[in-house]
């Protein structure tokens, strides 16, 4: 199937109120430029040096998301441009991109991203550094940053039940603090779960955003 008719079939199974970031990581710009021209405009990549060399020579209507581990040092290369940083996943982290977002006089929209699999590896606060971080409120005082909602991964198996469970304690734990901190927010409103293998079980679990490359683009090649 070609890129055009893997994203007609996604985009008529995603209800109203889920986004589709199509994600284009170790894809060249051909590959985008399909997507593209099929009318994808939400593009997520996880490497800095990819994503804004591809922000370069792409078309500038595209949303640019960064779904990746962001390292301090490498955050002014995206200010600029980037829609959504999907991975923030510690407080120095945060206050270091409002500090290059109030340079560039931009307001940039962020996610937390929390650690629900069972892997040690995946990059996240669990969910009681989360709520730490939250209820000490300084983030309020970072005003060129929106925390817009949540990010996460599920382990990565085959157990159904075990996803269901992460993606929905998930869920809970971000309508509680979406109540408890953000009422006042009206932006909170994102929860980024969902890749090719488990978007469903997602979307089942209150997914605003599914992140999709290889249903999308096809295998990667590392
Ligand atoms: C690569 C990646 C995806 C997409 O994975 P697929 O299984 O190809 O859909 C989603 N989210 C993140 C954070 C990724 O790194």
């Amino acid at each position: 199937m070609s890129i055009a008719a893997n994203l007609k079939h996604l985009w008529a199974e995603l209800p109203e109120g889920v986004q589709l970031v199509a994600v284009s990581k170790f894809h060249p710009n051909e590959a985008i430029e399909e997507a593209y021209r099929a009318g994808q405009r939400i593009f997520g990549e996880n490497k800095v040096q990819e994503m804004s060399a591809k922000y370069i020579s792409l078309p500038k209507d595209i949303q640019w998301h960064f779904i990746g581990h962001l390292q301090t040092n490498k955050i002014k290369y995206i200010i600029p441009y980037v829609t959504l940083i999907h991975g923030v996943d510690s407080y120095r982290l945060l206050s270091e991109i409002n500090k290059y977002a109030v340079k560039a006089d931009r307001v940039v929209k962020c996610l937390l991203q929390i650690h629900i699999a069972q892997e040690e590896t995946k990059f996240g606060f669990n969910y009681d550094e989360c709520q730490t971080m939250l209820s000490q409120g300084t983030w309020k005082e970072l005003s060129n940053v929106q925390i817009c909602g949540l990010m996460s991964m599920a382990s990565n198996i085959d157990n159904v039940d075990q996803i269901k469970k992460e993606f929905s304690q998930l869920h809970d734990f971000f309508l509680k603090v979406k109540q408890e901190y953000f009422s006042d927010f009206e932006y909170f409103t994102e929860l980024s779960i969902g890749m090719s293998d488990d978007y469903k079980l997602a979307i089942e679990e209150g997914s605003t955003l599914v992140r999709i490359g290889s249903r999308i683009f096809g295998e990667r090649y590392y």
